[in-house]
């Protein structure tokens, strides 16, 4: 679209920083930073090249096809590893992409087999073990019954195991009972596939918020993803702050509208907010087509999300409709049509975050800045060359 009076605004500069932030907690691994659904929503590439000039020696993408999406871009220094796929999937792409592939089950393995066969390259594959998430990944029995197979297509060139790895159900909670457990499991699936003979390059466990909390967690390689963007994977114990992060991207709009209503108005669908006196109402144009969730709506007991108006913050008044937002500026307000309103960044100077976000809306920082629709543009700027 040519034309849209809103916009996510990413800083590069704040990616880079976070990831070599990021390279700093985990001083003995690498870092592969995970750019999956459009980088959380930041824009597939840009945030991917700004991951790489911060550090990132790897990116991870879940999807095939996203994967296939960053080499046809010309992302072609870092190694690539995704690790959800159907059957069917476009295995011999991804083998000519030089992209590392995820076998997590015995039918992924025999794709990956005759798609190697096919082009006569041989598959770097990562083995996937489920530790306990019960989510992707081989059983440990699985993965045991599989490693001769593996060994004798490793024997034949067809693949090269390089990788062993797995992904934690309560990182966020560096206390959880499953941590020690899927530690432990863990560890022994290692034993089983080095015992075996694998070679592995790198093994890997750690995703943002391990990366942040759980230096046991980091091996060889973490795998970082929100954390990348400058969110916190772990509100409950620290701010983006207390890691050395910053949020890359804050969305903001022009007011459509702004217009002065008597008291006892009813706002927006339903009336669930009815103006307590005359006011000023802002209208910003931007709803849940654009992926403000609906549940971030205000009454008037309860305010809604917050939003940045100048030097003052309000909450969402009423329903979040399709396409906007009312906001309830005040019987003084002074803005007009055309003025910018920030619905969340950075938080300096205590502006509002994908965080206070997530929290009006019963939910966390990733969907908030994933969800963010197609509609908005993104806009790049770099922070760093006083652009
Ligand atoms: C999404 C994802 C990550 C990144 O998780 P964050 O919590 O965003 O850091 C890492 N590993 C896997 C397997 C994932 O699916």
């Amino acid at each position: 679209m040519s034309h849209f009076p809103a916009r996510a605004v990413v800083d590069l500069a704040a990616i880079r920083g976070n990831v070599s932030a990021l390279a700093a907690h985990a001083p003995a691994a690498q870092v592969m930073a995970v750019v999956k659904a459009d980088a959380y929503g930041h824009g597939l590439l840009p945030s991917a090249k700004a991951a790489v000039a911060g550090g990132a020696t790897w990116l991870g993408a879940a999807q095939v096809g996203e994967a296939l999406e960053l080499r046809r871009l010309g992302v072609a220094g870092p190694r690539i590893l995704t690790w959800l796929y159907a059957p069917g999937a476009p295995l011999q792409d991804a083998i000519e992409a030089d992209i590392d592939l995820t076998v997590s089950a015995r039918w992924a393995l025999d794709e990956v087999a005759d798609a190697a066969r096919a082009v006569g390259q041989t598959a770097r594959v990562q083995l996937k073990v489920d530790t306990g998430l019960s989510r992707n990944g081989l059983t440990p029995a699985d993965l045991t019954a599989l490693l001769p197979l593996a060994r004798r297509l490793e024997a034949e060139g067809v693949i090269d195991v390089v990788g062993l790895w797995s992904h934690l159900a309560a990182a966020d909670e560096p206390t959880h009972p499953s941590m020690k457990r899927q530690g432990e499991v863990f560890a022994e699936a290692l034993q089983v596939v080095e015992a075996a003979g694998v070679r592995l390059e790198v093994r890997h466990l750690a995703s943002s918020a391990a990366t942040l909390t759980s230096p046991g967690t980091h091996f060889d390689l973490v795998r970082p993803g929100i954390a990348v963007y400058g969110l916190s994977p772990v509100p409950q114990l620290g701010g983006p702050e207390d890691f050395g992060l910053v949020p890359a991207m804050t969305v903001e709009a022009e007011l459509a509208n702004v217009k002065r209503v008597e008291k006892g108005s009813g706002v927006s669908y339903s009336h669930l907010y009815v103006t307590e006196r005359d006011t000023v109402l802002g209208l910003v144009p931007l709803g849940y087509g654009d992926g403000v969730p609906r549940h971030a709506s205000g009454t008037q007991n309860h305010p809604g999300a917050p939003v940045r108006v100048g030097t003052r913050t309000v909450g969402v008044a009423g329903r979040v409709c399709m396409d906007q937002v009312i906001l309830d500026l005040g019987h003084d307000a002074t803005e007009q049509a055309g003025d910018r309103v920030e619905l969340f960044g950075t938080g300096a100077d205590g502006g509002p975050t994908a965080e206070d976000w997530a929290r009006a809306a019963g939910t966390i920082s990733y969907e908030i800045v994933t969800r963010l629709g197609a509609r908005v543009p993104r806009v790049y700027v770099d922070s760093e060359e006083g652009s």
